[in-house]
Order: structure tokens, then C-alpha cells, then sequence
């Protein structure tokens, strides 16, 4: 279908958490059922170049993209509903806007102009909003607006929308998405807020078109009409978006109040196919109905903030759907651990994942769980850190290496069994300096690695300084702990696995990231797998 590429905006009002980016990935997912091609963009207010250097307590987990962008968590959403790969264009902050103004005014470019918020940060957003219309992939750009209107710091991306309704005329629509508090006392819903947060809008001279309510109770028609009334869009605009029992619900709950068919009207799309959701459906109906549950230990450092996870939380949702089966994850904190209580903690469960991440805080705890894991037989998936970790406690309790360590945690071990990369040696600066994005694997033929992949060459996404030491490649080859996987061109170990045990690997990079719900991850699908036998 040949047509001008539509642009759609995503704003929030009243509260922040409201779930842009679920509805921004449940519209673009009704689109691409009806046969778009669409992708959706993240523009986050904040002022850091990009998330790779924000504590997870800070913003939840940092998601990283084939081309090797740290990005906001936002962006696994959108891969898990679509199916399709994101990139370094779909997530920009105001540090990176600034930072390439500001790289722009140094080069003369401006011509000893001025340079100002607007037109030159206003351009430089819009730049950013087009690039992923102009590559002639999509029929659809949503673009999410991070942050709550009336924030100071989103106030240039609000004026960039407000430009390009008037640039883009009928090829844009804007939706906003708001909350209705529900006052218990009166059993009333309150259209206060709404009102109020479409006024601001107003004051900077955008008029949404579309009205996404956030609400715990149904909406009636007289809201909707009193909404509409106020808000100046009509009543058919104003969608209620009702507390889902999970994410993957949205969707279906968005085509019921057919936003997806609003939207395609107020963009002047009369031409669409049938929606086609069956693969969508058939995840969610294995999803709510399973015969079967499995216990899963999750140890990580940031457990109380469950954000910090979210790629491999849901990859667990998807490999328990595919496996018939309900995932409960205990959340498992690693500075919890310790040789007395390891047994009592981790008994019952039937599977251990050792999490990502950076750090010496609850490592020894980690190393206790994968001690535990392999001595018992408990199917054991480590990622990145928790792999590197698998490597110590192997050369430690197996090898015999009593001080083996990660020089990240103890520079000055004699035995280095994770080291630093030789690239990393003399990096100074911490942002987007690490071994970034996907990169080659190669698979030992005959190895669980090879069982799971059913290949032999893969790729995967990686995030991380560190890397097994070779010069220990054959002292734990022959103490029984194999590298199934390497990076075919700098000889990196990517994958190592106990071949006498019934399910133990570790990877150096992070295959949650590539998880879908029409993909789930081969990994976490034969981990859940094991767990069940
Ligand atoms: N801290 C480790 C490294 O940098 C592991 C990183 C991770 O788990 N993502 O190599």
C-alpha cells in the first residue's frame, strides 16, 4: 500500500506509570494484525545521553538493541509485542539532542546564529521523530513522549508535536493518554484531571485527538460524553483502558474499543485488512490456561524493584506459555544468601536463574546459589554476570582455585579467572563504552548449547567488560566444565556448560532481550523445560 507515512504521538497526563508505552505497543501491534508495517520511538526528557548509565533503582532494567543501544525499558515492550527489532533511533534523550546541537554549533554549522530551544532543539527532535519514517520501512512511526505533561524538561517535544501537526497535517494524529481517579466515597469516576491535563496541552497549542482513559471501573457513555465535551474530541475518542490482568491482554482490550480504527480514521486510512491475531490469542489462551506450574529462583541484587528484570521476567512468561506452564518466579535477594541458609531458601525450587549485573555487592551470595544448583542437579541458566559467576565458583570449589575471582570484584586476585576485555584496558569514560549489541557465537556440535539452539551459528545481545580468562580454558576443560560457545572472531567465550549435569549453563550475553511472544527465547524455553523434568 502506497501512502505517506503516518505519524502517531503517544503523550501522558495527570500521573506518570500510566502505560504509554504498553498502549503505544498495543496500537502498534493491532496495526501490523491488520498488515502495516509500523515501529515505535521513545523520547525520553531526561537529561543522561542515554539510560547505560542509570542505576536500575533509578529507571528499571537498561535494554539493549542489536545495533548495541542502551536503551529505555520501553523498547523491550515494543520488540516482545511486534516481533520486530528495534534500533539507536528508537530511543533518544534531551542529552542526546543537546549533545548533537551543541556538536553542530562547534562545527559552525548555524552560521553564527543564535542557537535556541526553538528552532534548534525543536528541529533536531523532529529530525529525530522523521529519520524512522524516511527510512521507507514503515507505513506507521508511534512515537512515545516520556514524562507527563507539564514537566518543564518535556516541554520542547510537546512544541515539536505542536509543529508537526501543522507539517504533517492529516498524516498525524495525537493521543493522549490520561488517568480517571475513582472516588470510593462517592463510587463516582473523575474527569477533573483529564480536563485539566488536555487544558495544558491546549496552552501549548497541541488539541489531542484521541482520549485513552486509564481506569479501575468501566467508563459510561455519560463520562465519555461529558469527556468529550470538554475535551473537544468526539465521544468515539474517548477509550476506556481498563486494569488488565497482564500486558498481553491490552491489546485485545484496545481493539474492543477499536482505537486501533479510530486512529486509522482520524489519519484517513480507508483501506485496511481484517485484523489477524490468532498467533497472539493462541500465547494468551496457553498463558491463562496451564496445567501445570514450576518454582523458579530469580537471584539478583535488585529484586525489590522489579522493573530492573523485566526482559527476563518476561521471557519466563513466554517459554511457561510455550511449556503449558505457570512460571512463578521467586525473587531471590543475593545478599540474603549465605552457606547456612542456601538449602533452606532454595529447597523447593525447581530452577535457578543467577541474574545480570555489575558490581561486588551480593556476589558471594550468587556464588552460594550456583554452588547449590550444580552439586544438587537444579537446572541453572546464569546470564552475563551470573554466568561469569558459575566460572569462579567452578574454578573455586571445583578446580580448586580457592581465590579464583573477577578482577571487577578483586583486582588483585591471583587467579583472574573473569577478566577485564584487552579493548576495555584503557577505557576511561563509562557511557556506551562497553561490548555493546549482537555479536556472532558459534556452537560446539554436540553440547547443550547445540541441543537448545538446534544451530550452530547465532548471534546475541551483549552488555559487559568482562570475559572468562583463556588461559583457564583447559584446566576447566579437564575438570569437566566445557565452552560450548565462542565468538568466532575474537576466540570470547560466550557460552560454558557442565556436561555431567542435567541442565547447567551460563552465557555471556543477554538472550532475554530477544525473547518475543511470537519468538520466545530457545534458552529460557528449554530452562523452563528442565525445570518441569
Ligand atoms: N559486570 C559484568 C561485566 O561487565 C557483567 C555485566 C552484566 O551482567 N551485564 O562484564
Amino acid at each position: 500500500m502506497s501512502f505517506n507515512t503516518k505519524y502517531i504521538f503517544v503523550t501522558g497526563g495527570v500521573t506518570s506509570s500510566l502505560g504509554k508505552g504498553i498502549i503505544a505497543a498495543s496500537l502498534a501491534k493491532l496495526l501490523q494484525a491488520r498488515g502495516f508495517t509500523v515501529t515505535i520511538q521513545k523520547l525520553d526528557p531526561y537529561i543522561n545521553i542515554d539510560p547505560g548509565t542509570l542505576n536500575p533503582y533509578e529507571h528499571g532494567e537498561c535494554y539493549v538493541t542489536d545495533d548495541g543501544a542502551e536503551t529505555d525499558l520501553d523498547l523491550g515492550h515494543y520488540e516482545r509485542f511486534l516481533n520486530v527489532a528495534t534500533s539507536q533511533a528508537n530511543n533518544v534523550t534531551t542529552g542526546r539532542i543537546y549533545q548533537a546541537v551543541i556538536e553542530k554549533e562547534r562545527k559552525g554549522v548555524f552560521l553564527g546564529k543564535t542557537v535556541q530551544v526553538i528552532p534548534h532543539i525543536t528541529d533536531e527532535i523532529k529530525n529525530r521523530i522523521k529519520i524512522l519514517g524516511q527510512t521507507g520501512q514503515y507505513q506507521f512511526v508511534i512515537t512515545e513522549i516520556g514524562g507527563t505533561v507539564g514537566d518543564i524538561e518535556s516541554l520542547p517535544y510537546i512544541e515539536a508535536v505542536r509543529q508537526l501537526k501543522w507539517e504533517l497535517e492529516q498524516d498525524c494524529t495525537v493521543i493522549h493518554l490520561t488517568l480517571l481517579p475513582y472516588l470510593a466515597t462517592s463510587g463516582e469516576l473523575k474527569t477533573k484531571p483529564t480536563q485539566h491535563s488536555v487544558k495544558l496541552l491546549l496552552e501549548y497549542g497541541v488539541q489531542p485527538d484521541i482520549l485513552v482513559c486509564r481506569s479501575e471501573h468501566p467508563i459510561n457513555n455519560d463520562i465519555r460524553k461529558k469527556i468529550a465535551l470538554f475535551c473537544n474530541v468526539s465521544a468515539e475518542s474517548v477509550i476506556e483502558a481498563l486494569d488488565a490482568p497482564t500486558i498481553y491482554e491490552v491489546p485485545l482490550l484496545m481493539e474492543q474499543e477499536k482505537l486501533d480504527q479510530i486512529v486509522l480514521k482520524k489519519l484517513n486510512v480507508t483501506k485496511f485488512n481484517e485484523i489477524k491475531l490468532d498467533k497472539w490469542k493462541n500465547f494468551l489462551n496457553k498463558f491463562y490456561n496451564p496445567s501445570k506450574e514450576v518454582y523458579i529462583g530469580l537471584i539478583g541484587k535488585y529484586v525489590e524493584l522489579k522493573e530492573s528484570y523485566k526482559s527476563i521476567a518476561e521471557a519466563l512468561i513466554h517459554a511457561g506459555a510455550l511449556n503449558d506452564c505457570k512460571v512463578i518466579v521467586n525473587w531471590i535477594h543475593s545478599e540474603d544468601l549465605n552457606k547456612e541458609n542456601i538449602s533452606e531458601i532454595c529447597k523447593d525450587l525447581k530452577g535457578i536463574i543467577v541474574a545480570p549485573g555489575f558490581g561486588n555487592r551480593g556476589i558471594e551470595g550468587k556464588i552460594h546459589a550456583i554452588k547449590f544448583a550444580r552439586e544438587y542437579n537444579i537446572p541453572f541458566l546464569g546470564i552475563c554476570l551470573g554466568m561469569q559467576c558459575a566460572v569462579v565458583e567452578f574454578a573455586r570449589n571445583v578446580i580448586g582455585l580457592k581465590d579464583a575471582n573477577s578482577t571487577e570484584m578483586d583486582s588483585s586476585t591471583s587467579n583472574p579467572v573473569i577478566d577485564l576485555l584487552e579493548d576495555q584496558k584503557n577505557i576511561s569514560h563509562m557511557g556506551g563504552t562497553m561490548r555493546l549489541g549482537s555479536f556472532s557465537c558459534k556452537i560446539k556440535e554436540e553440547t547443550l548449547a547445540n541441543k537448545i539452539y538446534k544451530q550452530i551459528n547465532i548471534k546475541e545481545r551483549h552488555r559487559h567488560r568482562f570475559e572468562f580468562n583463556n588461559k583457564y580454558t583447559q584446566q576447566f576443560i579437564d575438570n569437566g566444565m566445557i565452552i560450548s560457545g565462542l565468538n568466532p572472531d575474537a576466540d570470547l567465550a560466550e557460552i560454558v556448560e557442565i556436561s555431567s549435569h542435567p541442565f547447567f549453563i551460563g552465557v555471556q550475553f543477554h538472550p532475554e532481550y530477544k525473547s518475543t511472544v511470537e519468538n520466545p527465547h530457545p534458552l529460557f524455553v528449554s530452562f523452563v523445560n528442565a525445570a518441569l523434568s
